[in-house]
């Protein structure tokens, strides 16, 4: 596997794989890998000839510059996992390389169309123009031909796609499915820092997800259905929900009434809580 830490390097590499006729794929994180991320490159090799995995904590994403600290950072076990699964490429650039001269983002790089406004958005202002101009840059300097990404990040994944098809991007964009724990809980860098108890009891947030999604359709309301997740998760100890919505899957629009929409309009349930310091998100989607 080759390393690259500096932009001229990497693209000097990725012409020449271009030249021979690989198409390159990509997988942009921010480390501390885990078997989601592999599962990611893993697809990546199914229909691209060189891989490219990305490793940048990017401080433009993070509200919260304790977040950003405590981040877990492990480089030497990632680039052991990365060659493990056969990635061609990883690119490790220090944020001098990628924001020579601050970087602050002002406002994300095009309409979101209110893809912003909710969820993450309501909780953490700033995230998603962070994330924009963090990803546009990355796609800028790797050129894909396809880009990988995780269905945990739903929102994300939605801004992404949103922002692929108002530039007119030839690039092919690909949500990944989620992998999770044995016991169901969504694979997180951020896992890491939840104590052996926390790790089981944050099973429960599955499980509330699957319940919601296996009874909404029978439920008189919505609403109550969703309070009632939000009241068991939030009885755990140092459990506290931010939000539990149940949105358009494209649109993201919050759908708060009880009437069903017709089938063809695939919705989602979405939520984020902290647990103790450590705030994780989940989803599925509405069957
Ligand atoms: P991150 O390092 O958290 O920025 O994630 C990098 C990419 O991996 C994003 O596209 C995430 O959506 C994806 N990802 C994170 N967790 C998982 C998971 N449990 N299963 C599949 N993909 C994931």
């Amino acid at each position: 596997m080759y390393i690259f830490q500096r932009i001229t390097d990497l693209q000097h590499y990725l012409q020449q794989q271009r030249h021979i006729g690989h198409r390159i794929g990509f997988v942009p994180t921010m480390g501390a890998l885990h078997a989601g991320h592999l599962s990611l490159i893993e697809r990546a090799q199914q229909s691209t000839q060189c891989v490219v995995c990305s490793i940048f904590v990017n401080p433009t994403q993070f509200n919260d510059p304790k977040d950003f600290e405590k981040y877990p950072r492990t480089p030497a076990t990632d680039c052991g996992l990365l060659i493990e699964q056969g990635c061609d490429v990883l690119f490790m650039p220090p944020v001098s390389e990628m924001y020579p001269s601050n970087g602050k983002p002002t406002a994300a790089p095009i309409d979101l169309d209110g893809l912003d406004q909710h969820m993450e958005g309501e909780h953490r202002p700033g995230h998603f123009a962070g994330m924009l101009q963090v990803v546009s840059l990355l796609l800028q300097i790797v050129q894909p031909d396809e880009l990988f990404m995780g269905q945990k990040d739903f929102q994300q994944l939605a801004i992404v796609r949103h922002y692929l098809h108002t530039t007119h991007s030839p690039i092919q964009l690909i949500g990944c499915p989620t992998l999770r724990e044995a016991n169901g809980l969504a694979m997180s860098s951020r896992n890491e820092r939840l104590s052996p108890q926390q790790r089981q009891q944050a099973a429960h947030i599955y499980a509330v997800l699957q319940h919601i999604a296996q009874h909404y359709r029978q439920a008189d309301h919505w609403q109550a259905l969703v309070q009632q997740g939000i009241e068991q998760l939030n009885a755990l100890p140092n459990f506290v929900v931010e939000y539990l919505t149940i949105c358009h899957a494209i649109s993201l629009q919050p759908i708060t009434t009880p009437q069903l929409p017709p089938p063809s309009q695939a919705l989602a349930l979405c939520i984020a809580l902290k647990v103790g310091e450590v705030r994780l998100i989940d989803n599925v989607l509405l069957p």
